[in-house]
C-alpha cells in the first residue's frame, strides 16, 4: 500500500503534477525506513528534474546580535529571555565584507545579512545598503538579506545595492504561531512574503521543525510555502537554546526530518530546499541522507549564535553525492553590473 502511493505520487510530481493535501498526509505517516528511502528516492528524482545537480551553498553573518524586542520562543537573541549570548550593535560594512570574504574562501556561493530585529530601521539601512554594495562589488557572492519588516523604500535601496533575495521565514505553521511569538503575527509575515512578491524580490522562507507543531502543521507550512510561491525554503531543526522558553524542546528524530524534507520537494519541486540551523545536533550521521532524499543546499559555516561544522566536511559531502555547487550570481566583480 505504502509503495504504491509513494510510486504514484512520485510518478505524477516528476510528470508536472502536485501532491494532494491528503497524500502528503498519509506519507506523513510513514515510519518504516524501507519506506522512508523509497519517498526520499522519489524525491530525489522530482530534485534532479527541476533543479538539476546544483547545491546552493549560502553563508550567514549575523551582523548585529542580541536585543531584539520580539518574543520567538525558540530564539535566544530576543531581549524577552535571559540567554548568554554575544550581543553587539550593527556591524560596519567592513567587518561584514572581512565576513564575506572569510565566506568566499571556505567555499559558500551566497551571503546573507542578518539583524536580530523586529524590522530594518531607517538608521540602519544606509549601513546595510553599503555593506551589501561592498559584497557585491568586492567578492563574487551573490548579497541577500534577512532584517525583519521591511518598506517598500527600504526595499528598493537595498535592491538598487545589489541585494539579490530576502529571506523572512514563516518559522511555523499559522495554527501553532501564536505559540512560538505574540509580538508579531503569522500573517504579519505572509503580508511580508506578498510584498516582497510584489517589489520583485525572490524570497527565501521556510521554518523550524521542532517548535511543537504536529506533522499535519509541517504540511500547513510547506503547502502555505508552496502557495506563496517562494523560491527558497531553509529547513532548520530545533537546536534548545538555554534560557529560552522552549530551552527542553524536543527535535524531530533523524529520519522524521529526512521524511519531512522529502515531503517538502514533493510539494515544493521548483524551490531550493536548503538544509539549516541545528542539521549537525538533530541530524547528525544522516545529513548526505537529507541531501540525497530532496533537499539541494546547505547553510554552511556557522549559523546566528551556534557554530557550524567545518564547511571543508560540507563541500566534501556535496561533492560525495554527485552535486555542483550552485555558483549563485558568481562573476568576476569586474563584471557585474550595478544600478547606479
Ligand atoms: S527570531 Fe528574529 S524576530 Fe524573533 S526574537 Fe529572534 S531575532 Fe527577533
Amino acid at each position: 500500500m505504502s509503495s504504491t502511493l509513494i510510486r504514484s505520487v512520485g510518478e505524477h510530481v516528476l510528470r508536472g503534477g502536485t501532491i494532494t493535501r491528503e497524500e502528503a498526509s498519509t506519507l506523513m505517516t510513514l515510519t518504516d525506513p524501507a519506506d522512508i528511502l523509497e519517498l526520499g528516492s522519489w524525491a530525489a528524482r522530482v530534485r534532479a528534474k527541476y533543479t538539476g545537480t546544483s547545491c546552493q551553498l549560502c553563508a550567514l553573518v549575523n551582523a548585529k546580535a542580541g536585543e531584539c524586542a520580539e518574543n520567538c520562543g525558540y530564539c535566544s537573541q530576543s531581549s524577552h529571555h535571559q540567554t548568554d549570548i554575544a550581543k553587539y550593535p550593527l556591524m560596519d560594512p567592513l567587518a561584514i565584507l572581512e565576513r564575506a570574504h572569510q565566506a568566499e574562501q571556505f567555499g559558500a556561493k551566497r551571503f546573507c545579512i542578518v539583524t536580530a530585529t523586529r524590522g530594518l530601521s531607517d538608521r540602519d539601512l544606509p549601513t546595510i545598503a553599503e555593506a551589501v554594495r561592498r559584497v557585491r562589488e568586492q567578492t563574487s557572492l551573490a548579497p541577500e538579506c534577512s532584517l525583519g519588516f521591511v518598506t517598500d523604500e527600504q526595499l528598493a535601496a537595498l535592491k538598487e545595492a545589489g541585494m539579490t533575495r530576502y529571506n523572512h521565514n514563516l518559522e511555523t505553521c499559522e495554527s501553532n504561531f501564536p505559540n512560538i511569538c505574540t509580538t508579531h503575527t503569522y500573517q504579519d509575515r505572509v503580508n511580508t512574503l506578498k510584498q516582497l512578491k510584489r517589489q520583485g524580490m525572490e524570497r527565501c522562507a521556510g521554518g523550524i521543525l521542532g517548535l511543537g507543531e504536529t506533522p499535519e502543521g509541517r504540511l500547513d507550512l510547506a503547502f502555505a510555502l508552496a502557495e506563496l510561491g517562494v523560491e527558497c525554503v531553509p529547513v532548520n531543526v530545533i537546536n534548545p537554546r538555554p534560557g529560552t522558553p522552549l530551552e527542553q524542546a524536543a527535535p524531530p528524530a533523524p529520519l522524521e526530518v529526512i521524511k519531512t524534507v522529502a515531503i517538502f520537494r514533493l510539494i515544493l519541486p521548483w524551490a531550493v530546499i536548503e538544509l539549516a540551523g541545528g542539521r549537525e545536533a538533530n541530524v547528525r550521521d544522516l545529513q548526505s541522507l537529507a541531501l540525497l532524499c530532496g533537499a539541494n543546499g546547505l547553510i554552511i559555516g556557522s549559523y546566528l549564535t551556534t557554530i557550524g561544522r567545518q564547511p571543508a566536511e560540507d563541500l566534501q559531502l556535496v561533492q560525495d553525492l554527485g552535486f555542483t555547487p550552485d555558483p549563485g550570481e558568481a562573476r568576476p566583480a569586474a563584471m557585474m553590473p550595478l544600478a547606479k
